[in-house]
């Protein structure tokens, strides 16, 4: 048992990374631990708030935070889990990759360093696996009720999941070898090892969960198949349709979408393929990534770990400052300036940049025409970039990855046939209970919501759950 309230003796602490030489020698997880002594004195610095804002307003999935740090120090670590499982079906997922909106939200940030909240998650998860309190329970009965879910990625595992443990038969197709969706095939093993995302698909398939991969529904499965064999569907095909930069010289070889890159590097690693491309390929080639995102930055230790000679980042926006700024104050999420592990492996980032053309030589890249800008809004408040005269430059590059976000799922044979319905940002429309235009047929997560995060992935998935069992329950 250790004394509280930890804030007032401990500072925050967290676990850090692999030494930079050695981690880009391997796609290892980056992200080291704490020991249990360490994480208990973390766990005793939350303050257990009335209102707690990183349940109530930072994290999507609402975990009961302060009441698990409690367990926590209590060293109660089986009813932790049981709590932390209640709210979020993947913890060890969200442990290793979420942004941590609860501790952007945490009351002691406010004039302290918030409590490490994400780490807390992490040791009460893996102590639950490693300890046995996590093993298959199948539904003891089944309630006759059969759904499809379209799509492996975090929402659809949390619509499986969840109607899986109440009771219905539950079939998950995905067009991919394996299970997972982005989880497997866009974030790199340096944040997540896929054995992590393995031991949980086999615990659902375990459990009764039915995967049918290698198997794109609008194309090898019709809906007419689907109606006949299910109760209830839902699309939780993601948001896959990357943006472009449409500029003089687009055409030349070398300039590739992130997610292109990254899927070669993942199917790699995995066995899947023998050897990768030589058009995505970093090794001895000069990189450009466009794009300062988490996506951009995978890509930044990506080729770090396949020996680019030199890599650089572009970013069109400004430097955000270090400390948090007025116009997003507690709790809202900071704009400020976040480094992930790979920008700590040999990136050099540059902001308020604008690439104006690619220029080549045979067909080929050879490099980035770009100029700064300064950043101002536009007649409906949206942020507007105005090129600073005599500021060009040039970089040299034999590879450019485009990371410029997602413009939503795009084009599927499921959708399209169906003509479901999109919204003006084009991602699937539903109402309230998640619901397209097409009766029986649900959405959830990216290709609903828009690109977001896989804690709020989940959430979607949970809350699509619920609006089905509800359609069901008429
Ligand atoms: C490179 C990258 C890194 C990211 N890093 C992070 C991070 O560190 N932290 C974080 O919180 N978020 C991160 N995100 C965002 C997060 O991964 C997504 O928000 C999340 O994966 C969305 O989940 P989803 O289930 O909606 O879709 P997806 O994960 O995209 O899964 C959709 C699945 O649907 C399948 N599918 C599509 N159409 C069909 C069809 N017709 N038939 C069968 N299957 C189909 C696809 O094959 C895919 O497997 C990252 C995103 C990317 C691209
Ligand atoms: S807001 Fe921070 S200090 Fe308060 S209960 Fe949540 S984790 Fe603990």
């Amino acid at each position: 048992m250790v004394d509280r309230p930890g804030f007032l003796r401990y500072t925050r602490k967290d676990p850090g990374y692999r030494s930079g030489e050695d981690r880009t020698r391997d796609f290892k997880a980056v992200e080291l631990e704490l020991d249990e002594a360490e994480l208990l004195l973390q766990a005793t610095r939350c303050m257990e708030c009335g209102t707690p804002f990183c349940h109530g307003y930072g994290c999507p999935l609402a975990n009961n935070i302060p009441e698990m740090n409690e367990l926590v120090t209590q060293q109660r670590w089986q009813e932790a889990a049981e709590l932390l499982l209640a709210t979020n079906n993947f913890p060890e997922f969200t442990a290793r990759l979420c942004p941590a909106p609860c501790e952007a939200a945490c009351v002691l940030g406010i004039n302290d360093q918030a409590t490490t909240i994400r780490q807390v998650e992490k040791a009460i998860i893996e102590k639950a696996y490693q300890d046995e309190y996590i093993m298959p329970h199948a539904p003891s009965r089944r309630n006759g009720k059969r759904v499809g879910v379209i799509g492996s990625g975090p929402a659809g595992l949390a619509v499986a999941d969840t109607l899986n443990r109440k009771g219905y038969s539950v079939v998950v197709f995905d067009s991919a070898k394996r299970a997972g969706g982005v989880l497997r095939y866009g974030i790199p093993d340096f944040k997540l090892e896929k054995w992590v995302l393995d031991r949980r698909i086999e615990l659902m398939t375990r459990e009764g969960i039915t995967f049918e991969l290698k198997t794109t529904v609008g194309r090898d499965v019709s809906w007419h198949y689907l109606e006949s064999r299910f109760d209830t569907t839902c699309l939780c095909i993601g948001s896959r349709e990357p943006r472009d930069l449409q500029i003089p010289g687009r055409e030349l070889g070398g300039i590739h979408f992130a997610m292109e890159y990254l899927v070669a590097q993942n199917r790699m690693n995995a066995g899947e393929i023998e050897s990768i491309e030589n058009e995505l390929d970093a090794k001895d080639r000069r990189v450009v990534v466009i794009g300062g995102g988490d996506t951009g930055a995978d890509c930044v230790g990506t080729a770090a770990r396949q020996g680019a000679r030199a890599i650089m980042q572009l970013e069109i926006m400004p430097e955000p400052p270090e400390l948090r700024p007025e116009q997003t104050p507690w709790p809202t999420w900071p704009n400020v300036l976040r480094a992930s592990s790979s920008h700590g492996e040999g990136c050099e980032r540059r902001w308020s940049v604008n690439t104006k053309e690619f220029v080549g030589n045979n067909g080929k890249l050879a490099s980035l025409h770009c100029c700064e800008t300064k950043c101002g809004r536009d007649e409906d408040g949206r942020s507007a970039f105005e090129e600073i005269d005599g500021t060009d430059f040039e970089v040299d590059a034999e590879l450019t990855l485009l990371a410029l976000g997602f413009v939503g799922p795009g084009p599927n044979p499921i959708t399209d046939k169906l003509g479901v319905v999109k919204d003006n940002r084009g991602n699937i429309k539903t109402n309230d209970n998640h619901m397209t235009n097409i009766k029986g047929l649900f959405a959830a997560g990216d290709a609903a919501q828009g690109q977001s995060l896989i804690v709020s992935a989940i959430a979607d998935g949970r809350n699509a759950a619920n609006g089905i069992e509800q359609f069901l329950a008429k």
